[in-house]
């Protein structure tokens, strides 16, 4: 049960009703009425497209933006996502402690976590993941294949397992991953692929937060792209760079927008006036249910 006072922190997904909306019923119930209904997922199957993840939650779960009191705010990010399936780590925040502490706080049970991805070797999104593992080390953890073998022996070490990600791929039924991209210093993306569309989640966006989008874009071009979310590393960019990314984001239609970490407080408001009711203010303690 959701109370007024958590819908600042809880986003319960839910679709715009407008005319359009209302005429896609319409369609629908005479489909259903002429005996032609038809299930989506039976039909994606025929088509050859792989059905979507149903009820899907992602809770912030490390972030120097907080939007929930009683949690241990620092520098860096980490998301989980629960699937009827699975749970995945995304990137680990700084530091293993902070990390199970909120996760605990926020009742997600560490042990119930079946694989780990981190975006990129940065410090705030991999520095949590030996404290993580000496907690629950039954995972497999996907990283970048440029990622020193330091972090192959650390993750061996503990008794876990780890593939290095070379290209666009799906981790488990459902969740995508981008590929490293970048020149340089390599970044890989978490693309869910829910009832609503695809959700992008990014670690700091290093290799850029349009090119993120394109390349999810690209790995599942029939889905559109529901939320864009995390670190989208604005923090000394100008007004017209911010402007740039918003007009690509109309371009590529990406919904919604959760962007927090690394984009920075100017970013963060342009998003906002651009995106209204469609921005999302997530955060450490935020969660996103999507049915
Ligand atoms: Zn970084
Ligand atoms: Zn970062």
């Amino acid at each position: 049960m959701i109370t007024s006072a958590d819908t600042s922190r809880h986003y319960v997904w839910s679709g715009h009703r407008g005319p359009l909306a209302q005429f896609a019923w319409l369609l629908a119930l005479c489909a259903l009425m002429g005996g032609l209904a038809d299930a989506p997922s039976a039909r994606a199957e025929r088509q050859g497209i792989k059905a979507a993840t149903a009820h899907v939650q992602i809770l912030t779960v490390f972030d120097n933006y907080r939007v929930t009191a009683g949690l241990k705010s620092r520098w860096g990010f980490a998301a989980v996502v629960v699937t009827p399936n699975t749970t995945v780590l995304f990137d680990t925040g700084g530091s293993g402690s902070v990390l199970l502490t909120n996760m605990r706080r926020m009742k997600l049970d560490p042990q119930a976590v079946e694989a780990i991805f981190i975006s990129h070797v940065h410090g705030d999104h991999l520095g949590g993941l030996g404290g993580f593992l000496a907690e629950n080390s039954d995972v497999i953890v996907y990283i970048p294949a440029s990622f020193p073998d330091s972090v192959r022996h650390m993750i061996r070490a503990a008794g876990a397992y780890f593939r290095d990600v070379i290209g666009p791929t799906e981790v488990v039924p459902g969740v995508l991953s981008t590929g490293p991209l970048g020149d340089g210093l390599e970044e890989q993306a978490l693309v869910v692929d829910t009832n609503e569309g695809l959700v992008v989640m990014t670690g700091c966006a290093h290799p850029g937060i349009v090119r993120i989008v394109e390349a999810a874009h690209a790995q599942r071009p029939d889905r559109p792209i529901a939320l864009v979310m995390g670190g989208f590393h604005l923090l000394s960019a100008g007004r017209s760079k911010v402007m740039r990314i918003i007009q690509a984001f109309r371009r590529l239609d990406v919904k919604r927008v959760a962007p927090s970490h690394c984009t920075g407080d100017a970013a963060r408001r342009q998003f906002q006036k651009a995106y209204g009711d469609d921005y999302i203010a997530g955060g450490l303690g935020h969660i996103i249910e999507l049915p």
